[in-house]
């Protein structure tokens, strides 16, 4: 976490506001202390306007972030959840047990990005599985806990529940100071652009999906979810993104073919493209539930797929129960460019009770290790383990 913002539960990007948003913002004091500044009030000059003047910049020349999988809250997994809140002597949900081994990695990380890839049901339930879910909102807690700062909502599933279960994911991570990029409540909000304060640096991060399984967007509202890996559309909104002030964005994409390793011939080709523009500088992928390659496009990286970040650890294939924290570390080159470093940490889910495990190469399961490596390096990058701890 370095010197960047802690206060309680929050995280480590402090929070800005583009494009007329209203909700809070957290500013780092001159002693690294946060200060909760109340809301914007919104900010009425168009998006490219803005951003000049909201970092306070502390000049760093180095930045981690940590990306990680989907979230996919099987019975078996809400089960445990209640069961571990129940433990503890709660009602409901807690799915902090379950994930705190995550907490090292992504805590200790400057910038922490997070997958919601099923809408958020309202507290109480009902809650939904497969086809068309409906996850209890009570992960956003842990999502905080575990120190993510922003998460991407655009996939497949982002319309199970329609309109109300957008509003209510945006709802939830809006009030647990989590930022989002990826679906939207309104034509307005579509158009922001998602901005994180990293040490001083602005980062942002964008997110599309391929489709939503053939559920269409509510009339009138294509702004809902950014629907299509359309690489032109995604250029220009990185472009309107590095206009804004960003000098680092990151592309969050829902993609590839489900429980399928190899990156197929269209995650290759849209890599290509958006690695190939110069204002796109990272991509993490996530929807195939298991671990896709590392590759070196100019310069810059694409992770394919992070596979589940948890998910229920008695399916079939062992490989849907393997996850990775993809970890970049960003530092300026001789021309004062971003540039990431890659590395990741294998992560592996397990039964009895249903745990996260962060794995190293010292760890137990060097089976899941030596496949997870076999996988993140298939395409011929030798990407180093990096430690659980930090
Ligand atoms: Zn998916």
């Amino acid at each position: 976490m370095g010197t960047s913002v802690s206060v309680g539960k929050t995280s480590n990007a402090r929070r800005l506001t583009f494009g007329g948003c209203t909700t809070c913002v957290l500013l780092t004091g001159v002693l690294g202390l946060a200060a909760l500044s109340g809301c914007s009030g919104g900010d009425d000059r168009p998006a490219g306007q803005r951003g000049a003047t909201e970092s306070s910049g502390d000049g760093t020349d180095r930045f981690t972030v940590a990306g990680t999988g989907d979230f996919l809250l099987h019975k078996v997994v809400t089960a445990q959840g209640a069961a571990d809140a129940s433990a503890r002597g709660k009602k409901g949900f807690d799915f902090d047990p379950m994930l705190a081994q995550l907490k090292p990695v992504i805590s200790k990380t400057d910038l922490g990005i997070c997958h919601v890839e099923t809408p958020l049901a309202p507290p109480s339930g009902p809650f939904l599985g497969y086809p068309a879910f409906s996850s209890p909102p009570q992960i956003v807690d842990t999502i905080r806990w575990l120190g993510y700062d922003t998460c991407s909502t655009a996939s497949n599933h982002a319309l199970d529940q329609g309109e109300p279960g957008v509003r209510r994911t945006i709802d939830d991570l809006d009030n647990a100071g989590i930022q989002h990029a990826g679906t939207a409540l309104s034509a307005e909000d579509a158009k922001k652009i998602n901005m994180l304060d990293v040490k001083g640096v602005k980062v942002a991060q964008l997110s599309y999906t391929y489709g939503t399984n053939g559920i269409p967007k509510p009339a009138g509202k294509p702004w809902i979810v950014n629907v299509g890996l359309n690489p032109e559309k995604i250029i220009a909104d990185a472009d309107r993104a590095k206009e804004s002030g960003a000098e680092v964005v990151i592309v969050s994409l829902h993609w590839g073919t489900e429980y399928q390793h190899e990156a197929t011939a269209e995650q290759r080709s849209v890599a290509k493209k958006l690695l190939g523009a110069r204002n796109i500088d990272l991509i993490l992928g996530c929807h195939a539930h298991v671990v896709q390659p590392f590759e070196q496009i100019n310069g810059k990286w694409v992770v394919y797929g992070m596979g589940n970040q948890v998910a229920n650890p008695t399916a079939n294939t062992q490989a849907t129960h393997e996850g990775i924290v993809a970890r970049l570390t960003f530092t300026r080159d001789s021309e004062n460019r971003w540039k990431a470093q890659p590395s990741f940490v294998p992560t592996l889910v397990t039964a009895s009770p249903i745990r996260v495990r962060t794995l190293s190469q010292n760890s137990p399961n060097q089976a899941t290790v030596s496949s997870t490596t076999k996988v993140v390096r298939s395409l011929g990058y030798n990407v180093p383990l990096a430690s659980p701890q930090k």
